[in-house]
């Protein structure tokens, strides 16, 4: 049998995009260098096979997608130009004012001015955060209709604008079941069907501490609505590492990150982690307080961030700081993550 030479059968291929396959890689690379005698280099080559091309690279740490929640004030391309000058890659940013009912549309040259921004910074996967004020699970009939259609509006604004994701807390059972909570959001979403088919954004749950009767802090929550509207609508995940662990799931070392990526694994489905949101937490395992702390600074400690940043299942996942101090931070702690990441 002839093989062909390794110079055909191994080369560089720019395509960043190519299917990443690592743990076939692996096994490809290590039988055919057992076969033919090479040392593969993992990071800086690809196979190329018979019918596909696998891509044996890992993102650069420089290209991995790490951004803040930048400010959107004066619009919403002033969040894209700030993420550029603290050395992100990707930002989270709030369309419109997150404490008001009422935002104001987006006009035509804001929207204009954004997508140039993008275009000019290079920034992808960009991310809103939803109004705090929207309960798509209140057991109260007015500010439910209030929460559904300030929630619709949202989901335009991102639609607009071409993001990614639309982040939000799934919802609060204040003095109704929490089940009935789940139920009421399962049907707020459901009712976004059509208006989600005409857009590419992507709804993202965030995982809360489980402060008060919030809903979406065991991953069981998560599973019952996605399961539930998964078929109907684009929909995954964003894990908040502070809230996570508030809420009682350990990742201060490699051990406990394994453990937790195991439960969600088994519960809800690491191909629903769409996103993290990237904070220390000011308050204890399982204490269900939601205070964000620098990273390092907290109770997680640095770590976790550590092994976040190196850990293939959660390497390549789009991070958004929430830290607190804003840019002057967020401009260190994106360069630490990156250099955890190299
Ligand atoms: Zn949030
Ligand atoms: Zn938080």
């Amino acid at each position: 049998m002839s093989l062909p030479s390794p110079k055909r059968r191994l080369k560089k291929v720019p395509d960043k995009n190519a299917k990443v396959d690592r743990e076939t890689v692996f096994v490809v690379s290590s039988a055919m260098s057992a076969t033919l005698g090479w040392t593969i280099n993992l990071d800086r080559y690809y196979y190329i096979g018979k019918t596909n091309v696998i891509n044996m690279k890992k993102t650069p740490a420089e290209e991995l997608l790490i951004g803040a929640h930048t400010s959107a004030q004066g619009g919403a391309y002033h969040a894209i130009l700030e993420g550029m000058e603290i050395g992100a890659t990707t930002v989270q940013l709030f369309t419109a004012n997150q404490k008001r009912w009422e935002a104001k549309p987006i006009s035509d040259e804001d929207a204009a001015l954004f997508k140039e921004a993008l275009a000019s910074t290079g920034l992808t996967k960009i991310m809103s955060h939803s109004s705090y004020l929207i309960n798509l699970g209140s057991p109260n009939k007015d500010g439910l209709q209030k929460s559904r259609h300030a929630f619709k509006e949202e989901l335009k604004r991102c639609q607009l604008l071409g993001l990614s994701f639309l982040n939000f807390h799934p919802g609060a059972a204040l003095d109704g079941s929490e089940e009935a909570c789940l139920d009421t959001i399962v049907k707020s979403l459901s009712g976004l069907e059509d208006l989600l088919h005409k857009g590419s954004t992507s709804l993202v749950i965030e995982t809360t501490a489980g402060q008060g009767s919030s809903v979406g802090w065991r991953f069981e929550h998560l599973d019952y609505l996605i399961d539930r509207v998964h078929k109907k609508i684009p929909i995954g995940v964003c894990i908040d590492t502070c809230h996570i662990f508030a809420a009682g799931y350990d990742i201060r070392t490699k051990a406990a990150w394994e453990e937790t990526l195991c439960e969600f694994e088994r519960i809800v489905g690491l191909k629903y982690l769409h996103a993290l949101h990237v904070n220390d937490s000011m308050k204890p395992l399982g204490s269900r307080r939601d205070r964000h702390a620098p990273l390092g600074k907290g109770e997680i400690g640095i770590e976790c961030f550590k092994v976040m940043m190196t850990h293939p299942k959660l390497r390549e996942i789009p991070k958004y700081l929430e830290t607190p101090d804003g840019p002057p931070l967020w401009k260190k702690e994106i360069a630490l993550l990156r250099e955890f990441a190299q």
